[in-house]
Formats: C-alpha cells, sequence, structure tokens
C-alpha cells in the first residue's frame, strides 16, 4: 500500500537511556498505528546493507558502529501519509525542530535516537528489511 506505511528503528542509544516507553507513546499519541514489533541486534553485515547509501561519507564508520552498539526496535507504523508525516514527527538529522524525538531524546547528530523512512520506495525496502509478510497484523 503505497503512501501509508513507514519503517522506524528505534536506535541504541535511546534504548540504553531507557527512552522506548516515552518514544513509543509519542508515536502512538500521534496517531501512527504499530503493524509490526521486533527487539533486534543489527549484525555488521545488515547495518551497511540498511546504510550503504552512505558509504564513504565522513560519518559512515561511527554511525555503522553506532548501531551494532546495542539492540535496536524495529516497527512498521500505519497513518495517512506516514513517511512525511513522520520525518516531521522525529525532527531533522541536523538541528531538529523543538519538541520532535530527535529533539528531546538524541545525544548527538549520529546519536539520534530514531530512524525514519525518507520516501515510500525506502520504506518498503526497509519495511522488507526486517520484516516477513506474516509478521505484519492487520488489525
Ligand atoms: P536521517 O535520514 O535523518 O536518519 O539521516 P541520513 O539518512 O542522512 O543519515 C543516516 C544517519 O547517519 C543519521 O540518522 C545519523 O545517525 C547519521 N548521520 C547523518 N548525517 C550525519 C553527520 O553529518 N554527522 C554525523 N556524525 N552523523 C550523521
Ligand atoms: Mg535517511
Amino acid at each position: 500500500m503505497a503512501n501509508n506505511r513507514t519503517l522506524t528503528m528505534i536506535k541504541p542509544d535511546a534504548i540504553e537511556q531507557g527512552n522506548t516507553g516515552a518514544i513509543i507513546q509519542k508515536i502512538t499519541n500521534s496517531g501512527f498505528k504499530i503493524i509490526a514489533l521486533k527487539l533486534t541486534k543489527l549484525t555488521t553485515e545488515q547495518a551497511a546493507e540498511f546504510y550503504g547509501i552512505h558509504k564513504g561519507k565522513k560519518f559512515y564508520d561511527e554511525l555503522i558502529d553506532f548501531m551494532i552498539s546495542g539492540p535496536i526496535i524495529a516497527a512498521i507504523l500505519e497513518k495517512k501519509n506516514a513517511v512525511d508525516d513522520f520525518r516531521a514527527l522525529i525532527g531533522a538529522t541536523v538541528d531538529p525542530a523543538e519538541g520532535t524525538i530527535r529533539n528531546l531524546f538524541a545525544s548527538s547528530v549520529t546519536q539520534n535516537a530514531v530512524h525514519g523512512s525518507d520516501s515510500d520506495e525506502n520504506a518498503n525496502i526497509e519495511c522488507a528489511f526486517h520484516f516477513n509478510e506474516n509478521e505484519i497484523i492487520d488489525y
């Protein structure tokens, strides 16, 4: 289904700092429905595949080291206009706006608490990266 699903990851910093519950509360309070959810720990190979587009950038090694440093929570979120609305909820990569999830919970530009897909095309790819069809619940 186009335009109504996005993939999020609650990143290792947020889990380590005990912010998982507060982040999920903000997500559901903002009208997103969780239709798939798992705690997992990325391997180096998985992190490199997920962030392959950033290979060669100056922050790449730091990003991969961070993303494998502890567990993550992956979730598929459903809402009309999910990708854009979720990017607005999490805030920009650099200088996230007041009240956004990254503004509230990020510790640095890299350790920024949450991921959100940046396009419908990438949402489809990223949802399939983390979940099989039988892990997605229609309710
Ligand atoms: P996002 O879509 O907002 O998550 O940002 P990007 O796709 O551009 O980058 C992926 C992730 O790499 C970000 O969420 C950050 O964790 C990290 N990152 C991006 N840009 C920078 C940067 O300029 N410096 C550092 N240190 N980390 C960055
Ligand atoms: Mg991105």
